[in-house]
This record gives structure tokens, C-alpha cells and sequence, in this order.
């Protein structure tokens, strides 16, 4: 088998390295702050950021263009520690990956080597233009058109292209955008450089957070552009480009949101650790410690576990990621917003002022639940996709995975992997009874399976690593075991909850009432309240681990 794609690991910190001295050195908390507060992005650090000097995309772009040819790890990697930062610079970057992406997706090999290769040198900031007043998640409603333009023989020699795009990254600060517009044979993406006559900037956004990326509109009007800049050369291609990228994009916003989510929650922890109350820091107080620091910890660590799984696999060529990639966004962005609010409420009064950055971080996070697909879409795609393999594998996919937690269980009892092979049973059992009791046209019970599997399957990929890291001896085994097994517990709960949440909204149909009380007599089967136990104290184990950190 070949290795996987991406950088060696001594690579990536070189660039993480480069990354954060840059950084470091150019944008401490105060300048964050300014920026944020005026509204501001820092055109001349982006600018810098993509100069020879750094070339931090580069890690992007693969290798053939001038690139480093990063794979998803690495990608998720940078991303997590630039919106550790600040989540507006990481947004700007992530809007170059996406603007350059149809390129690199759907390009020909000379279109390719055109824009590739500018974008590598860093004098192009590039940026995406999907979303429209009117085309929000439902792309597919986009109304900007580009029309043929024909010589005299009928050849199509270019495009006229006219409509309005929402909510641009870089849209006031870009040198090229990738537009995607409907051709007379359905949407295609298009190049359309800065200075195009016809192409405007439109109204600068106000915004919540991320405050120090650049959003505007854009405005197209009458823009005529070459055949050659039609990505691919063939019309139609658009949304299948678009699409064919989500897998390692949606990790890239995942990545931002435990970014972003451990950057609040380690500031919260410190912050724990020196403010006196009551005779002692406020970290000893019991409820403090698990509700406000090792709850969000736990989550963001088992978000982190299912991202490298997931992006490995994309390592190792499986392309068909865009479930998993779903899972890991879902997760991850709304374990890093819980993790801000948290770090919030730790700080008490002084963490809902603008001195404190956790409050600039809880608006930044906001976001990553939004935009690269929001989290009821998120939740749409999980559900559809994992309810329609549980039914044409008969139960075979959870099944085959609750059988791997029964052998991980086996091996390292400690990690809980027994707790998720009776979610992942759990699970199936709804899955299937809903099926049957033709439920699952609801989108609350779709979206109320999307929650146990999203959960479940994070729970698994957290487990699995803390059974690898107990087999490797690893000195961090003890608190991860620790945490994969508070995590499997939560897990069961949540499962359990769910699972009666969705189950006894049948009970307003008669003819159902047999098979709901079925259903939830195999739930509390292998959920029983028992799987509670030791909770707290698991809890605490890991609190005194948080406490020891400097
Ligand atoms: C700061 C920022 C930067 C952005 N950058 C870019 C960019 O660079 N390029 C770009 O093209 N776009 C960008 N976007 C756009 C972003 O991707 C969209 O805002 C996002 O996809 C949601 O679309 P919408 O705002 O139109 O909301 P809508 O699609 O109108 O959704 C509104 C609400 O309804 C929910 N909803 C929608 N459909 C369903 C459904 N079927 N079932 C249940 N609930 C549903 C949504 O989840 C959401 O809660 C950016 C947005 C922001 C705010």
C-alpha cells in the first residue's frame, strides 16, 4: 500500500512553526482586537502570508503547480491553528482554498497551469462566489446566468455574464474570483479577473464576528468573459465541482471550530486556574471544573479523534468522503460553540466584555455553523445518507461497527467501547423501526438521527484511538481512556434520549403504538440506567488532568 498523501510530520510543524511566528510577531491580542473592533482585515499580512517569503497556501496547492501538496491532515492541522488565532485570517485562507478549488477540480491542464501557478507565487488572493440573495444552502436556485457569445461562424468564442453574489470572502479585496453561474446547459464555474469590465463590489458587511475577513457582495453586470475561462470548457460541470471538494473543505471548517473552541476553553482554563472566589481558585470547585472546562475539553478532543480518522482516510484516496466530512463539521463547529459559550460564562462578568478574546471568539465561532453548509444541512445529508445504508446493508453497517467496539472492549475495557456498541445497537433498532413505521419523511426524526449518529460514530473513532494509544503505551493513554469512556457514557445517555424522543412521537398513531413500545423496550435493554456509572468520577479524573497543565 502506498503511503499516504501529504507532508511528513516534521513538514507540516515547519509550516505550523513559520505560521505561528509570523503571527506571533504580527498580530498579538491587541492588534486581534483592533482589527476586530474596527471592522478591519489585514490586507497587507494576507498579502504577506502568500508572499514567497511564507507562502502559507502553498500547502493547498499541490506540487505539480509550485505548491507543497498538503493533504487533508495537514490541511485540518493549519486550519485548527489558524483559527486558534483568529478565525477572520483563517476564513480569508479558506476562501482562497475554495476560489482556487474548481480550479484545481475542474480545470484543464492548461487552465491549470494558468491560474495555478499565479495563485502559487501569492499574487492572486482568490475568492469564492456561490451564494446569492436568492441561493443560500439550495445552490442549485442560483440565478446569475452567462450567456454564449458567438462569432460569425457560430463558434462560442466567450460568455456574457450578469447577477448578484452574497456574502463573498475577499469579495472587496480579491484579484481573482471563481463564479458560478448557469450556462445554457446548467452552472459551470467561471474566472473572472479584478478590473473585468462590468465587475463590481458590492455592499462591505457589518458583521457578528470574524470581523477581520473582508465580505462584500458582488455585482455582475454585462461582464463578458473568454470560453477559455469556463472551468473545464464544458457547461454543467459546476455543481458536480462543487460538490466533489466537501469532503476535506467540511473538514476544514471543522477544524475551525476546535480551533476556535480549544483557544476559548484554554483561555477559560487559565483563566480558572488564577481567579479566587471563595478562598480558592475557581477551578477546585467541583461544578465549575466538569460542567465549564472538562465537558467542552472532552467534546472537542473526541471532534479532534473522528477529524484525523476521517482525514487520513481522504490520505489514503478514499474519496468518498462527504458523509464523514459532514459528521466531522457538524460536530466539531457546534463543540467549538459550546466551547466558547462556556469559556464565557467561566470568565463570569469580565468574559462578556470586548477586553476579554473569549468574546471575541464566541462571535467568531458563530459562524463555522453557517457558512460550507449550515448545520441543518449538515444534519440532512448525515441522516439521508447513513439511514439509507442501514437499510440496503440490513443493519449491517452499525452492526459491523458495534462488533468492533465488542472486540475493543475485549482488549482495553476502560475506553467504554462496550457503552458504544449498545448505542450503535441502539441506534439500529431506531433507525430500522422508523423505517418500517414509515417515519422517516419527518425531518425531525431525521435530523434526531443525524444527532445519535453523529455522536455515535465521533464516540467510535474516539475509542478506537484511545485502545490505539493504550496498545502503543502512550503516557497520555490513562486521561484519554478516561475521556473516551465519560464521552461513551454521555453517548449511551444522549443515545437513549434521543431514541424516545424519536420513537414516542409515534405514539399519535394508533396502529404504531406495538411497534414504539417494542423499540423502546430493546433501548432500555441495552441502555439501563447502570450506564451511568462512574460518570463523575471519570469526569473528575480528567479535571485533575486539566489542572496539572501549564
Ligand atoms: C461571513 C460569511 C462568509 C461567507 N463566505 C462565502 C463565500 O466566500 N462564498 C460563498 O459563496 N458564500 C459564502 N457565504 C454564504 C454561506 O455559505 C451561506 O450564508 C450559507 O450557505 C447559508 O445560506 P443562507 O445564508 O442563504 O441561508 P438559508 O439557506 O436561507 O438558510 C437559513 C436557515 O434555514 C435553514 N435551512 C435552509 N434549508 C433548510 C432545509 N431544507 N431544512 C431545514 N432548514 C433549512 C438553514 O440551516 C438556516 O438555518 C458566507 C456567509 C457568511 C455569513
Amino acid at each position: 500500500m502506498s503511503a499516504p498523501a501529504g507532508l511528513s510530520r516534521e513538514m507540516c510543524d515547519m509550516v505550523i512553526q513559520t505560521l505561528q511566528q509570523v503571527v506571533g510577531r504580527e498580530l498579538p491580542d491587541s492588534r486581534i482586537l483592533d482589527l476586530d473592533q474596527n471592522d478591519e482585515c489585514p490586507e497587507d499580512l494576507v498579502r504577506h502570508l502568500l508572499s514567497p517569503d511564507v507562502g502559507l497556501h502553498l500547502i493547498f496547492l499541490p506540487e505539480e503547480y509550485g505548491g507543497l501538496g498538503g493533504g487533508a491532515r495537514d490541511i485540518c492541522r493549519v486550519s485548527e491553528v489558524m483559527a486558534g488565532v483568529d478565525l477572520g485570517l483563517a476564513t480569508t485562507f479558506l476562501a482562497i482554498l475554495l476560489g482556487t478549488d474548481p480550479i484545481l477540480v475542474g480545470g484543464t491542464p492548461d487552465q491549470k497551469q494558468k491560474w495555478l501557478s499565479r495563485i502559487a507565487t501569492g499574487e492572486a488572493i482568490v475568492a469564492y462566489g456561490v451564494t446569492e440573495p436568492e441561493a443560500g444552502s439550495n445552490v442549485a436556485s442560483i440565478q446569475t446566468t452567462a450567456v454564449r457569445i458567438s462569432d460569425a461562424e457560430g463558434n462560442v468564442t466567450g460568455y456574457r455574464i450578469n447577477g448578484a453574489k452574497q456574502f463573498i470572502t475577499n469579495g472587496g479585496i480579491a484579484d481573482i474570483y471563481t463564479i458560478l453561474a448557469k450556462t445554457p446547459d446548467g452552472p459551470g464555474f467561471f474566472v473572472v479577473e479584478r478590473g473585468t469590465p462590468g465587475l463590481a463590489v458590492g455592499r462591505h458587511e457589518d458583521k457578528h464576528g470574524i470581523r477581520s475577513s473582508n465580505t462584500t457582495g458582488v455585482l455582475l453586470e454585462d461582464v463578458e468573459v473568454p470560453q477559455e475561462n469556463l472551468l473545464g470548457l464544458v457547461e454543467g460541470q459546476g455543481l458536480k465541482q462543487a460538490n466533489a471538494v466537501f469532503g476535506y473543505t467540511r473538514l476544514m471548517v471543522g477544524a475551525f471550530g476546535l480551533g476556535a473552541g480549544q483557544a476559548a476553553i484554554d483561555r477559560a482554563l487559565a483563566y480558572g486556574k488564577s481567579r479566587i472566589q471563595f478562598g480558592g481558585p475557581l477551578v477546585e470547585k467541583e461544578g465549575y471544573l466538569l460542567n465549564l472546562l472538562v465537558e467542552p475539553w472532552i467534546d472537542l478532543a473526541a471532534g479532534r479523534a473522528h477529524m484525523d480518522a476521517i482525514a487520513l482516510r481522504i490520505d489514503e484516496g478514499n474519496a468518498d468522503m462527504g458523509t464523514e466530512g459532514a459528521i466531522s463539521k457538524y460536530w466539531c463547529t457546534e463543540a467549538g460553540n459550546r466551547a466558547a459559550d462556556a469559556a464565557i460564562q467561566a470568565h463570569g462578568g469580565y468574559g462578556y466584555t470586548r477586553e476579554y478574546m473569549v468574546e471575541k471568539i464566541r462571535r467568531d465561532v458563530r459562524i463555522t455553523t453557517i457558512y460550507e453548509g449550515t448545520s441543518e444541512i449538515q444534519r440532512s445529508i448525515i441522516a439521508m445518507y447513513r439511514w439509507k445504508e442501514t437499510v440496503r446493508s440490513k443493519g449491517a453497517y452499525y452492526e459491523e461497527m458495534a462488533a468492533r467496539m465488542d472486540a475493543l472492549h475485549g482488549d482495553y475495557p476502560e475506553v467504554g467501547a462496550d457503552l458504544i456498541a449498545r448505542s450503535l445497537r441502539a441506534l439500529n433498532t431506531v433507525i430500522t423501526g422508523m423505517h418500517q413505521a414509515r417515519r422517516t419523511r419527518h425531518q425531525m426524526v431525521m435530523f434526531t438521527f443525524a444527532d445519535m449518529m453523529s455522536r455515535c460514530e465521533v464516540a467510535y473513532e474516539f475509542a478506537s484511538r484511545a485502545g490505539s494509544l493504550a496498545a502503543e503505551g502512550d503516557a497520555s493513554a490513562g486521561t484519554e481512556g478516561a475521556m473516551s469512556r465519560v464521552f461513551a457514557i454521555r453517548c449511551a445517555a444522549a443515545t437513549s434520549y434521543a431514541a424516545h424522543r424519536c420513537v414516542l412521537s409515534l405514539q399519535d398513531a394508533e396502529e404504531n403504538a406495538d411497534s414504539a413500545e417494542a423499540m423502546l423496550g430493546v433501548v432500555a435493554e441495552l441502555l439501563p440506567p447502570a450506564v451511568y456509572t462512574g460518570l463523575w468520577l471519570h469526569m473528575a479524573e480528567v479535571g485533575e488532568h486539566l489542572k496539572q497543565r501549564d
